[in-house]
Formats: C-alpha cells, structure tokens, sequence
C-alpha cells in the first residue's frame, strides 16, 4: 500500500441504495420488450456494473465489455486526461450493435471525451439508441459540451480524485467496496 490518505464519501449502502434507483429509472426508461445490450466500460465500471446489472430484473440483460483509453499523464502522481480516445478491445460483434438498445455503464465521466467516442461509436455500428449510465459525474472537468449521463448516481463538485469500487489509481484500489478520495 501507498501513504496516500484517502477519505470515503460514500459508502457500499449509500452506493447500493442509489443503483437500486437507478435500476428502477432505467426499468421505465427502456421497452420491456426488447433486449438491451449492457456495455461495461472496463476496467473502472467492472463493480458498478456487476451491481447494476443485477438490480435490473425486468429486463432481457445483454452483456458487452469494451476498453478505451482516452489518457494518461501523471499529474502530482495522479493519472489525468489527455484528450486521445481509442478503442482498444471490444467483446461485441458488429451483429449484435446493429438494432439494440445499448446502455453504456463507466465509472467517470470527467472531460466527456471516452463517453462521446463511445456512444458515436456504437451509433456509427448501427446501435438504436445509445445511453449512458454513471456512477460519478464530474460536471466541472467537461470539456466536450454536448455529452451528459442520462443516469447518475453521484454528481461530484471541482476535481477530486476518486478512487476504490473499481477505479483505481496505478492500478491500486479497485477492491475497496466504497468510493474515496485521495487527499
Ligand atoms: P473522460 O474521457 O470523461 O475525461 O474520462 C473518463 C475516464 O477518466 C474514466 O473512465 C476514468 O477512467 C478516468 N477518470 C476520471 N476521473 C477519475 C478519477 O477521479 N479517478 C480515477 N481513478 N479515474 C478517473
């Protein structure tokens, strides 16, 4: 372990009491009768997703892993966006894309670069709709204007660094069940 201090903000029932809503948002949202292609956004959404997946019961749940890379520079020793978004592995096939009704699930939305890369590119491959579900929004870091979750579970103010329920900071922390972050 580092010495880095880190504080909870939230904790593993505040997290599970706000993916139990928006489970139920995302029920009303989407036809019951079509299935919908849960994208995870690997590796930071891997826990939220998990949770999330599983409090939507009424729902024919499609599974879906991509990787994008918008990043990295170190700042302070911590990792910050650069603005470069690339695809680099996806479990998807095209076939599966063209029709459905996709609900990308990340962990961050920070500038907004890795989420509108995504969603075009699943609309370019023929997706339906495309839409977005977070567990943490950072509305004060976008800098692309035009994006925005259509689910959240938490809205954070300025730029703290976030770490624990599957993100990371070099690859430390994924397996806290809470959010923190780093002082
Ligand atoms: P965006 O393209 O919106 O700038 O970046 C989104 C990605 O940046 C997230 O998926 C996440 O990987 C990373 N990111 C942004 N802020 C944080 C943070 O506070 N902590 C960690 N661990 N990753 C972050």
């Amino acid at each position: 372990m580092t010495d880095k201090k880190i504080t909870q903000i939230y904790t593993q029932e505040q997290i599970k009491n706000r993916v139990n809503e928006m489970a139920d948002e995302i029920e009303k949202t989407f036809a019951a009768d079509r299935p919908l292609l849960a994208i995870c956004v690997i590796k930071g959404a891997v826990l939220f997703y998990a949770d999330l997946v599983k409090a939507i019961r009424n729902r024919d749940v499609r599974f879906g892993f991509v990787a994008a890379s918008s990043y990295y520079n170190a700042e302070g020793g911590l990792m910050r966006s650069t603005g470069t978004v690339n695809m680099k592995y996806s479990s998807v096939d095209e076939s599966e894309i063209v029709g459905a009704e996709v609900l990308i699930i990340e962990d961050i939305i920070d500038t907004g670069r890795t989420l509108k890369a995504l969603k075009a590119y699943f609309y370019e491959k023929g997706a339906k709709t495309v839409k977005i579900a977070t567990l943490l929004n950072k509305p004060d870091c976008r800098v692309v204007d035009d994006i925005d979750p259509d689910f959240n579970a938490f809205t954070l103010v300025g730029n703290p660094y976030i770490i624990g329920y599957g993100l990371d900071n070099a690859q430390q922390y994924r397996n806290l069940d809470g959010v923190y972050k780093i002082n």
